[in-house]
């Protein structure tokens, strides 16, 4: 699944190319893809210009003349920008005609994705996005209103800190490097911790966040952003994809486990549950 620095590595990319760009035609292969009628979708979004592109979490807006595009990407989401030639494969969904002659073409092999059109200032208004919590690598994070939260949930601090509506933007791999960095058992309770300990997560969290926005991301599994560029942040990995390996800080192997159904990596020394 693409994380937050992938999102934000996508973002940036296609602002080089598309910003200033008009929206000539848009076809919709699998209209299930865009959350409203396509007809009126099409009517809409024909004669825009893409004029800015922004990120919240892991969505996408794309801010047009009048309207703004929030799509979001999920499990497999991509765009591709290509010279209007051959045909639209397989998994392409969703293609908008530039009035360059390129192509923007959303690919996504699971379908999961989604695009909704709203009003220009209305992204917000969106449940979806509204649901979402303070952005972990936002500067002005209140680190109190998460301490807050995250002591008043009675789970795994791994499954507290994946769900989006505590803190936005972090994925599987970006947990276990946060919880490896901060010392912190992945399935130690949320309510257990400490104050300090939650101010660690968070600066944890952006230090990692910010250093694989700047190496443009992972590509573990399928993901690649679009135009080929590698994340080179799967480098700096300390504990995620690493069981068995030993650990960097005290050589004892990596262990992966599961933790609310996702598979976690950590080491057992440098992480140790507190006592009950
Ligand atoms: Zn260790």
């Amino acid at each position: 699944m693409p994380e937050l620095p992938e999102v934000e590595t996508v973002k940036e990319t296609l602002k080089i190319r598309l910003l200033g760009l008009k929206i000539v035609d848009v076809i919709a292969p699998y209209p299930l893809i865009i959350k409203m009628d396509f007809t009126e979708f099409k009517f809409k979004v024909i004669n825009q210009t893409f004029r800015d592109i922004r990120r919240y979490g892991k969505y996408l807006f794309f801010v047009l003349d009048d309207y703004t595009l929030v799509s979001h990407l999920r499990m497999e989401g991509k765009y591709f920008l290509r010279e209007n030639l051959g045909q639209i494969t397989k998994h392409e969904h969703v293609v908008f005609s530039l009035s360059n002659g390129l192509k923007l073409a959303y690919h996504d092999v699971r379908k999961f994705g989604t695009m909704e059109l709203v009003k220009k200032g209305e992204e917000f208004t969106l449940l979806s996005v509204k649901k979402l919590g303070l952005e972990a690598n936002d500067p002005s994070i209140d680190k109190n209103e998460v301490f807050r939260k995250i002591s008043k949930a009675n789970r795994p601090i791994k499954s507290v800190l994946l769900d989006q509506s505590i803190l936005t933007g972090l994925g599987n791999i970006y947990v276990d490097e946060t919880l490896f960095r901060s010392r912190i058992h992945p399935e130690e309770l949320a309510a257990n911790l400490s104050e300090k300990e939650v101010f660690e997560i968070i600066d944890n969290a952006k230090i990692i966040l910010n250093k694989a926005i700047n190496l443009g991301g992972t590509t573990i599994r399928t993901y690649q952003s679009s135009f080929g560029v590698d994340g080179r942040f799967q480098n700096e990995l300390k504990v995620h994809t690493l069981a068995g390996k030993p650990c960097q800080e005290c050589k004892t192997p990596i262990e992966k486990i599961k933790v609310g159904g996702r598979g976690t990596y950590f080491c057992p020394k440098c992480q140790v549950r507190k006592p009950l």
